[in-house]
């Protein structure tokens, strides 16, 4: 008898439970070897008084089974209450998020019937890292942060998948003509690792031309790999232009746990009537078997999931009197598919997964990674300074400045000192550049500190500070507008 994964079981709000059970149902008939181990989360946790809709018995599953088949949710509405999926996602490190965009016309209607792409986002990092601070009256600020490391993992992930699924070409979309240190770090690690796959097509776009691309020419694409904001934003582009949003299914995978579910939400709308779609969610637990290495039950599943679409059973969302043969309720679809087990789909290509051969998905290997030498070569200030004049301002700092030399002031990244952009509408953010005359000198942080000393004394409010540093003689730091 096959060894059963035990997985934990979340079914979730509003339509949850239904297609849920549908799935649980198509699962159990399939002999998919999985044990659900049931947890409450959601709605009912929220109302209870606990703000992450979470409780203790559930992060004690999650962290005995490590893998998540999880309904929608619905959070309440009201202040407060953190998202479950944020909670999870940052508690349990997933950092790559997967989302399958395939055509299923003419069932579904799409412009794009050859559509068949996956996004693969990075999830962690990025401006969703959720650090940001309001700096002045009128300044606010979100942090884009960016690392090595968390490119690296993304990125490999992103060509395993390929390698995995047998997909042909990997696209990395991102802005790094504009931020050329963040996005320049992911195209850089890109190009880095992207060599260690002969085998498979490269390619690159900047996010904005790749996203009106995604939007008109989908079939060029195969794997896309991207930041977590271009990622959110293009998984749903993609999700709308293939026209399926209701069926499709999402992987969150971590180095050590899964999540996965349905795109769509709880559907409070529809809830308790049984005629939900229970697609998603079953394409969802799909890539949850091949997590798992149940390829085969996988495989069972998706092509007799595709022969009832074909046969023209469907529910009511995607029921349409030209291809449409029967409407059926939430239960009815999940008995169609069970009766077409076994069976191929002959309008769709019926789907083989693969077992990896021994070793195939050892093939990581670390990344030479040698530590650049780090040096101090300056300093930007920030001040908040409501009315002034970058001129008065210039002058009064290079007054007071000892060995450290004012190099340039800004005002929303646009050089407004010495001889700086007079059209500039100047707020009260102002970041004043301090460097020795010779620009690349190194510096002791001695230094910064009499600097932040004396520049306190005279009465000015420094917001923060940013270390200006060199690795290995680079800059590390962008110029200025107009520098
Ligand atoms: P929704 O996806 O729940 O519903 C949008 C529309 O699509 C509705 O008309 C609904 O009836 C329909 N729909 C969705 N899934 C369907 C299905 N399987 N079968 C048939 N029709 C379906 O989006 P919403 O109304 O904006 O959100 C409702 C609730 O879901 C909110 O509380 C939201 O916070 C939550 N939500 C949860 C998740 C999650 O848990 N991952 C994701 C998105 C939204």
């Amino acid at each position: 008898m096959t060894k059963k994964t035990p997985i934990t079981v979340a079914y979730g709000d509003g339509i949850g439970p239904e297609i849920m059970t549908a799935v649980l149902t198509i699962l159990n008939a399939a002999g998919a070897p999985v044990e659900p181990d049931v947890i409450e989360v959601g709605e009912k946790v929220y109302l209870s008084g606990n703000t992450t809709g979470i409780p203790d018995s559930a992060w004690q599953s999650l962290s005995r089974t490590k893998v998540l088949l999880k309904a929608p949710i619905t959070t309440p509405q009201g202040g407060g209450y953190k998202s479950l999926n944020v909670t999870i996602r940052k508690t349990m490190g997933l950092y790559a998020n997967v989302r399958p965009c395939k055509s299923l016309s003419p069932f579904v209607e799409t412009h794009f019937p050859n559509m068949d792409l996956v996004i693969i986002r990075e999830n962690e990092e990025d401006l969703y890292a959720g650090i940001e601070y309001r700096q002045t009256d009128s300044a606010y600020q979100c942090l884009k942060l960016i690392t090595r490391g968390g490119c690296e993992r993304i990125i490999e992930y992103a060509f395993q998948y390929a390698r995995k699924f047998n997909r042909k070409k990997v696209t990395c979309m991102i802005k790094d003509n504009i931020m050329k240190m963040t996005d320049g770090i992911f195209h850089q690690v890109f190009n880095e690792i992207g060599a260690k796959y002969p085998d498979i097509e490269k390619s690159h776009y900047i996010i904005d031309i790749g996203t009106a691309r995604l939007a008109t020419k989908p079939e060029q694409f195969d794997v896309i790999v991207t930041e977590n904001l271009y990622g959110d934003i293009i998984s749903d582009v993609a999700a709308e232009v293939v026209g399926s949003v209701g069926m499709a299914g999402s992987a969150n995978i971590g180095s050590k746990v899964a999540m996965f579910e349905a795109i769509h939400g709880s559907a409070p709308d529809i809830a308790g009537k049984k005629i939900a779609n229970p697609s998603g969610l079953l394409n969802a637990a799909i890539q949850m078997l091949i997590h798992i290495n149940a390829y085969e039950k996988a495989a069972l599943i998706e092509n007799a999931w595709l022969k009832t679409l074909e046969d023209g059973i469907h529910t009511a969302d995607i029921y349409n009197p030209v291809h449409s043969k029967q409407k059926v309720n939430t239960d009815e679809f999940a008995a169609a598919v069970i009766k077409r087990l076994g069976e191929k789909p002959t309008h769709f290509k019926p789907v083989v997964y693969h077992v990896p051969v021994h070793g195939e998905e050892d093939q990581q290997g670390e990344m030479p990674s040698q530590l650049a030498e780090q040096k101090l070569v300056g300093v930007d200030v920030f001040i908040n300074l409501p009315v002034c004049g970058p001129e008065v301002l210039g002058e009064a700092f290079r007054t007071l400045t000892l060995n450290l030399d004012l190099q340039v002031i800004a005002n929303r990244g646009v050089k407004v000192w010495p001889c700086g952009q007079i059209q500039v509408l100047c707020s009260d953010h102002w970041q004043c550049r301090f460097q020795r005359s010779k620009e690349l000198t190194p510096i002791a942080f001695e230094e910064v500190l009499q600097l932040l000393g004396r520049l306190t004394q005279a009465g000015y409010q420094i917001i923060k500070i940013e270390n200006l540093y060199t690795f290995d003689g680079q800059r590390g730091f962008s110029l200025v507008q107009g520098q």
